[in-house]
């Protein structure tokens, strides 16, 4: 259990179970601060955790582990630093340090009703969100988010349906089709309005190999019913129009930060196109312009795990030396995350997200 202050407020409160706000939880109680880590669903590892698969990613981070079993490595080390994660919590708001309390309040609803905790400082890590679709035809069942689809398939083991057509062919609408297929599903298409495979082919070509169709230049013009789905109408840039008949249309949209609570608690958001869209303001130290609100992962850019993990890392960091608590090996740990964070960055997409998270910098200096 965490330690707490004599007014109740914990040190350090994370949003969010991802890599990300792990990493950042661990760091900070590893430091000697009081963590509260806090989970909307009911169990923690955010997306990553939703991975059967082998991660993708840097060995050297990774060593071949599933999303799975690396997240559950991640909580052991949470849990023997000794911090508190509170399950079944979504936090609603995130109101910056009055006068009086001097520190943040965090509101969430829980099973048992609504309930707020106190922190000294907040470190947000809340991941990324799937827009909506906006064809007609989208409001119908089985038409179902891909964060959904992976849960039923890997996590409750049943499958949304016998016939699927993955809308989205980013490298987790293609790692989500090959899991419906393990499953025992068939997946009928993948279509992306983009001119080529948004993922990785290493991610298609097992795809292909087993006959599925990749339809780029094509989006849904309609899912058809009527209550549930039964076909979905989709057309190329030329006007040519199919009917497939399916009984699920998984969404795999781009996902963009989930900036809300943020925006919410104060912190100005700016659009970066790399980064995923709406990123609230934040220095290298992953401070925002609200003192005490640190953010990371997802939030802070779409990449990928392993981004989030490291920029978990130095919101950690910074979270316990906003608060005075030194980590024993806070150099150590800084030096590999931005080592880290440099080789994962390279390359002409790394660089522009490179060049982006520095401009984000300069316009927090400016605030
Ligand atoms: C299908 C798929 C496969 C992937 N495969 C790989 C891979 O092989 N290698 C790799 O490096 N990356 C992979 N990624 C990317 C990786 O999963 C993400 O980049 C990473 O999970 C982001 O971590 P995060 O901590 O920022 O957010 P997330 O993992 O999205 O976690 C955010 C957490 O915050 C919680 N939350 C949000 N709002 C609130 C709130 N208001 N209150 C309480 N809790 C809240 C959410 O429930 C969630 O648990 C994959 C992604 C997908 C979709």
């Amino acid at each position: 259990m965490a330690s707490k202050h004599p007014e109740g407020a914990y040190d350090v409160a994370v949003v969010g179970s991802g890599p990300g706000g792990i990493m950042a939880a661990t760091v900070a109680a590893q430091a000697g601060a009081g963590v509260a880590l806090i989970e909307r669903s009911d169990r923690a590892g955010g997306r990553l955790d939703l991975q059967v698969q082998i991660l993708q990613g840097p060995r050297s981070i990774y060593r071949g582990h599933s999303g799975v079993a690396f997240c559950r490595g991640l909580l052991n080390d949470f849990d023997a630093a000794g911090g508190q994660l509170l399950l079944n919590a979504t936090v609603s708001a995130v109101e910056p340090p009055s006068r009086e309390s001097g520190a943040f309040r965090l509101t969430y609803s829980a099973p048992q009703g609504p309930a707020a905790i106190m922190a000294l400082s907040v470190v947000l890590a809340t991941g990324s969100v799937e827009p909506a679709a906006n064809f007609p035809g989208a409001d119908l069942g089985g038409v179902l988010l891909s964060n959904d689809v992976q849960r039923m398939v890997n996590v409750e083991g049943r499958l949304p349906g016998r016939r699927v057509l993955m809308v989205g062919s980013d490298n987790a609408g293609l790692l989500i089709a090959a899991d419906l297929m393990d499953a025992g599903a068939e997946v009928v298409a993948v279509v992306d309005e983009a001119p080529a495979v948004v993922g990785r082919e290493v991610n298609a070509a097992p795809l292909r190999a087993k006959g599925v169709e990749i339809l780029t230049s094509t989006r849904v013009l309609a899912v058809l019913g009527p209550a549930t789905v039964s076909s979905a109408i989709v057309a190329d840039v030329s006007g040519q129009e199919r009917a497939l008949r399916v009984d699920t249309v998984c969404l795999s949209p781009p996902r963009a930060p989930d900036s809300e609570l943020a925006f919410q608690a104060g912190c100005p958001v700016h659009s970066v196109d790399v980064l995923g869209g709406p990123v609230p303001i934040h220095g290298r130290d992953m401070g925002t312009a609200v003192p005490g609100l640190y953010v990371c992962g997802d939030l802070a850019g779409v990449e990928n795990g392993a981004v989030a993990l490291e920029s978990g890392r130095l919101a950690g960091l910074s979270a316990a030396r906003g608060l005075g608590f030194s980590h024993p090996d806070a150099e150590a740990l800084e030096r590999l995350a931005r080592a880290r964070l440099g080789h994962l960055r390279r390359g002409r997409r790394g660089l522009a997200r490179r060049q982006a998270k520095s401009e984000l910098g300069a316009r927090l200096r400016l605030l």
